[in-house]
């Protein structure tokens, strides 16, 4: 039998803390499958073309092969089913993501009672990266490479550029 893993998220843009989870995901599962969202509610720095080449690009060494990225736009639930997972990854990070992630991960265990929700911590030193905080700190011209590899933080560099960077 194969266990499929399936890690949503917006990853607008990929951090650290996101790629810590998906080597600690990748260790629980046979297959991991890393659903990049649409999500235009919440205005994305990137595009979803972007973000899905950014994601491969990131996790193309790890894993073994066993790591798919794909996106989607339907329901959560209704994705993993069709990737035929056994679990949904999230990443908890202190109590600011807690209320959100028990109320998402209840909501859809009454939609679908035969995926598990299991919440992964990111290294301790990675667990504050938040992509939200990330760009924050690019438009106003700060340094971002402790949180972000090169190549994602040159782009979100040459993205603040394209749209103007506020404070100089
Ligand atoms: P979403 O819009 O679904 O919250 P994100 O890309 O912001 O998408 O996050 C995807 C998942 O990764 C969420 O479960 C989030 O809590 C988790 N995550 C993001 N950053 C970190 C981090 N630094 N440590 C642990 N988990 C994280």
């Amino acid at each position: 039998m194969t266990r499929t893993g399936v890690y949503p998220g917006t990853f607008d843009p990929i951090t650290l803390g996101h790629m810590d989870i998906i080597r600690r995901g990748a260790h629980l599962v046979d297959r991991l499958v890393i659903g990049v969202t649409t999500n235009p509610s919440k205005s994305p720095m990137f595009s979803i073309d972007e973000r899905m080449a950014m994601v491969r690009r990131e996790v193309k060494d790890c894993g073994d092969g066993k790591i798919k990225v794909v996106s989607f736009d339907s329901l959560l639930m209704d994705f993993a089913e069709r990737e035929g997972a056994a679990m949904i990854l999230r990443g908890l990070r202190a109590v600011a993501d807690f209320e959100y992630e028990y109320q998402m991960a209840g909501m859809n265990q009454q939609l679908n009672d035969r995926i598990e929700t299991v919440f992964l911590m990111a290294d301790v030193s990675l667990q504050p990266i938040a992509s939200r905080l990330v760009k924050e700190i690019a438009v106003y011209g700060g340094d971002i490479h402790k949180f972000v590899t090169p190549a994602v933080a040159a782009e979100v560099k040459q993205r603040v550029e394209e749209t103007g960077r506020k404070g100089s």
